[in-house]
């Protein structure tokens, strides 16, 4: 049974490396619109921003790889898909029949949605293009203006400050990284990227993008604030790339909808990564959208797994990491607002974890240049956790007594 994979991102990858790994000996084609390899995003937003490590460096493996392990990469767009005749339409290239399709098409940047948006000097960063495009503008770019203080903007105001542009981050919500962290860890990063002199403007929606002769010059905020700039980072989130699925008749729910096996409602089309929407057994068996690498490499694994004939549900432990100058941020499991927060160590020492419960239960915790606590967490939360709030606030009560 041949294997169609769309998009050869860091899920599409992982799955056709695996099922070659597990010895599946038929056909596997991945299908991406983007040029050249298939290749890791993290560092756009971190060492290749900064210039330390060259695009070559991000590629996943090597043209050789792909070639040794009979791995087709085809390059193009998948404009249609036809389940009843189980092909798939490639733009302006003809057709490709599938055994089982796998959509792992990943997520684009939401548009800022204000007049002034489609000015030059308004940037985004998903892909290698984007991490290119705003490499060049930046010498001449003295004043840089962040919209969003998620891991995506922060990232980048970090980098770019040390590269010693004047910054400023607006964010609408009240605090940075909301919608990822608690309370804690979001005061603890306000208060670093403050320290390494960026303007944080935090509760302020943007109304428009102030132009001069199609060049942005300045960002105007909600309160009639003009904040002047001379390159725009956008980093608002997200929309996954389902339309094709939904274009042939599969169910969408925030993301493509996948049961506990990353399988569709047909059996012969999975989900995987960025895109895939699935009831999450870190989340009451709720269903999340999750955007990691995580969590991509580990659904390409799950869905390898069932289609060499060892099917499991998809129980991986989240995790997600996040770096901003010398902070390393790490995070497991899956928080909601409202999960109390235990703070152990000392914020001030640059060292510490938050851990996070729900009705006495642990279920996430965020480390900042604290790894033991990370991978501790990793296995902690594999399990079912007896770890008390009392316990993860008290630094003598030695966490590794719960492994053993
Ligand atoms: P993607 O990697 O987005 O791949 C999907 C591919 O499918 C894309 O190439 C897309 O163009 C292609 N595609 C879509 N539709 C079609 C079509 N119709 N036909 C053909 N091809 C198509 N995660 C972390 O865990 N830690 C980090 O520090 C971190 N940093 C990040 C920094 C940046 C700048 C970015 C952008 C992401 C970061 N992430 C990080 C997130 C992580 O990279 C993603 O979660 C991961 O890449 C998702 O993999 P994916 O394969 O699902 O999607």
């Amino acid at each position: 049974m041949s294997v169609v994979v769309i998009g050869s991102g860091q899920a599409g990858f992982q799955l056709a490396a695996s099922l070659r790994e597990a010895g599946y000996e038929e056909p596997i084609t991945l299908v991406g619109d983007e040029p050249g390899l298939p290749y890791q995003r993290p560092p756009l937003s971190k060492a290749y921003l900064k210039g330390e490590v060259g695009a070559d460096h991000l590629e996943l493996r090597p043209a050789a790889f792909f070639a040794d392990h009979r791995i087709g990469l085809a390059h193009g767009r998948i404009v249609a898909v036809d389940r009843v005749a189980r092909r798939v339409t490639l733009e302006g290239d003809g057709t490709l029949p599938y055994g089982h399709l796998v959509f792992a098409t990943g997520a684009r940047n939401r548009v800022l949605p204000v007049p002034g948006a489609e000015l030059d000097g308004v940037f985004y960063l998903r892909g290698l293009a984007d991490a290119d495009a705003v490499k060049a503008a930046l010498p001449a770019a003295g004043r840089v203006v962040v919209v969003g203080a998620g891991f995506i903007g922060l990232e980048f105001a970090a980098v770019v400050r040390k590269l010693g542009h004047e910054v400023t981050v607006i964010e609408a919500a009240p605090r940075v990284l909301g919608r990822a962290v608690g309370a804690a860890m979001s005061e603890f990063f306000a208060a670093e990227h403050r320290a390494m002199g960026t303007t944080l403007t935090l509760g302020a929606g943007v109304a428009r993008l102030v132009g001069e002769g199609g060049r942005v010059v300045a960002v105007e905020t909600a309160e009639g604030e003009r904040i002047a700039a001379d390159l725009v980072m956008v980093g608002i989130g997200v929309v996954p790339n389902v339309e094709l699925a939904a274009a042939s008749g599969l169910e969408v729910d925030n993301g493509i909808a996948v049961d506990a096996h990353l399988l569709t409602e047909d059996d012969a089309v999975s989900a995987i990564g960025d895109v895939a929407s699935y009831p999450s057994h870190h989340a009451d068996n709720v269903r999340v959208r999750l955007e990691s690498v995580q969590n991509a490499a580990d659904h390409g694994r799950c869905v390898a797994a069932r289609l060499t004939g060892k099917p499991h549900a998809y129980e991986a432990v989240p995790w997600f990491w996040s770096d901003q100058a010398d902070l390393k941020l790490q995070m497991v499991g899956l928080a909601r607002p409202g999960d109390e927060e235990v703070v152990r160590g000392d914020p001030a020492t640059r060292r510490f974890s938050v851990f996070r419960f729900r009705e006495g239960r642990l279920v996430a915790i965020e480390s900042l240049n604290r790894p033991a606590d990370h991978m501790l967490g990793r296995r902690l939360l594999a399990g079912i956790p007896t770890l008390t709030p009392e316990q993860a606030g008290d630094e003598g009560f030695e966490l590794k007594r719960l492994l053993a």
